[in-house]
């Protein structure tokens, strides 16, 4: 962003003035003290840990121009500019729409319970061939990250893709307000955050309250291969545009076509009249519909086929997100960035459609944040290994009882072993005598399941 901070304070509306050191120019924000860069505007967010009005001083003696606050400050520089809100958070999220009306940005919302990051890493990478392209910093997408994505856009880049998470009712209405998408797009719902969220029909309300905050003429996109999302972003915009992995009359369509090499998928996409072919760093069924999501997205805002497939085809994914790779005899597959039933499940099912004949390996970890449903969502995740024909399923964390039973309910007849550390991991592996095949390892973020993997990558 580039602005003077008298614009600043009227974007804001905050009151105090710009002090005795003229009305500088601010072009980047930040809330942690520690990434102040000099000229920064540093905006002092109460967090539940820490206060960031504890860090103005601080952020003042790295070279900070200003500062955003909730209340007058002791112990700065004489003469700092202080800017003074009631509300930080809701002063930095009108600073980001304000800065957005200068660019004039079109913006695209990525919205869904699993794949948002994908989805908007395959987004940016299509509309970067059309021209420069913004897109949040790894995955800030929450109320604070939001803003702060939108302000780390540069005055050239004209499309913003932005990926926006919830994880409780009456999380979106702000969030889509910062936003005001002219795409928004929802590739999926599940069970995710069902602690707050209740059930998948209550994710599906949430999300799509999204499309209430289209600007005017702007276009909602959402699959048509979950009924309770198709329903409630109905409901709110009727003139939603149908996604669908699943054939039937959506005007946007993708199929999975399989893997041309370890971690590279091939897909066909349909996007209204246009019909392709397209290669991607992404293999497994349940990608189709993330690639399909970002296709069609950008091509509303303009991409050719051309642009499709380069961006596609040159996409770099984020880590953790079902990356494939060979070691030895192992083909490793990590998914340890995060966990909930949906991505669970397809996960599984792509690792052991990959897997085709051999060995299959589960490493698992727990779900978190379920709420009342974790012990039904455990017991479907050991039915759904034991369906998979894994010859082995590793668990770490609560509820292995419940998968255990999930798994002998289906009458799974392979290992199944809780394994509470890395070492425990490698030291029950070695007893089953599986030196090879295909090994998945996912689970919450919160159970790290990436020391598994490390763990086992440094002793083949
Ligand atoms: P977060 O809510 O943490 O921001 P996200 O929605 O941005 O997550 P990603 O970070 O892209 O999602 O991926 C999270 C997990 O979901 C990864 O394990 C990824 O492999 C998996 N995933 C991505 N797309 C899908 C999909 N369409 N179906 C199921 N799982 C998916
Ligand atoms: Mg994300």
């Amino acid at each position: 962003m580039r602005m003077t901070l008298s614009e600043i304070l009227v974007a804001t509306g905050a009151v105090g003035d710009v002090g005795e050191r003229g009305n500088p120019v601010i072009e980047s924000v930040r809330i942690d003290s520690r990434s102040v860069a000099a000229g920064s505007l540093f905006v002092c967010i109460p967090g539940t840990r820490l206060d960031g009005h504890n860090f103005a001083a601080e952020a003042m003696a790295k070279g900070a121009a200003a500062i955003l606050a909730d209340r007058p400050l002791a112990g700065l520089p004489a003469g700092t500019p202080v800017l003074l809100v009631r509300d930080t958070v809701a002063a930095l999220g009108k600073l980001a729409r304000s800065w957005r009306e200068r660019v004039g940005a079109k913006l695209v919302a990525v919205s869904g319970s699993a794949g948002k990051t994908t989805v908007k890493e395959l987004t940016a990478s299509i509309l970067g061939k059309v021209g420069p392209t913004a897109k949040n910093y790894k995955n800030f997408n929450n109320k604070i990250g939001l803003p702060l994505s939108m302000l780390e856009a540069g005055e050239a880049d004209l499309t913003w893709v932005m990926e926006l998470g919830i994880s409780a009712p009456g999380e979106m209405d702000p969030l889509a307000a910062i936003a005001e998408p002219d795409v928004a797009v929802i590739h999926n719902v599940g069970p995710a955050h069902l602690e707050a969220l209740g059930d998948v029909a209550g994710v599906a309300v949430e999300k799509t309250k999204l499309f209430k905050a289209l600007r005017p003429g702007g276009t909602a996109l959402a699959s048509m291969d979950y009924p309770e999302l198709w329903a409630a972003a109905k409901a709110v915009c009727p003139g939603v545009l149908g996604l669908s992995t699943k054939g039937g009359s959506a005007p946007y369509r993708a199929k999975y076509l399989g893997a041309i090499s370890e971690g590279r998928g091939r897909f066909f996409l349909k996007l209204r009249d246009l019909e392709m072919e397209v290669t991607t760093p992404l293999t497994g069924g349940h990608f189709a519909e993330n690639i399909l999501a970002a296709a069609a997205a950008a091509q509303i805002l303009g991409a050719t086929e051309e642009h499709i497939s380069s961006g596609l085809a040159t996409a770099v994914m984020p880590e953790q997100r079902f990356f494939c790779r060979r070691h030895g005899n192992y083909t490793l597959i990590d998914d340890t960035y995060n966990a909930n039933p949906l991505s669970m499940r397809r996960a599984i099912a792509a690792a052991a459609e990959s897997a085709q004949g051999k060995p299959l390996v589960l490493v698992l970890g727990e779900m978190r944040e379920m709420g009342s449903h974790a012990e039904a969502e455990h017991a479907k995740l050991g039915g759904e290994a034991a369906a998979s024909g894994a010859k082995a399923v590793f668990y770490h964390g609560a509820h292995a009882d419940v998968v255990a039973a999930g798994l002998s309910r289906q009458g799974y007849a392979g290992v199944f072993a809780v394994v509470d550390t890395p070492d425990a991991f490698l030291e029950t592996l070695a007893t089953t005598g599986l030196s090879s095949g295909v090994f998945l390892f996912k689970g919450s973020r919160s159970m790290h399941m990436e020391e598994y993997l490390a763990a086992l990558t440094q002793s083949i």
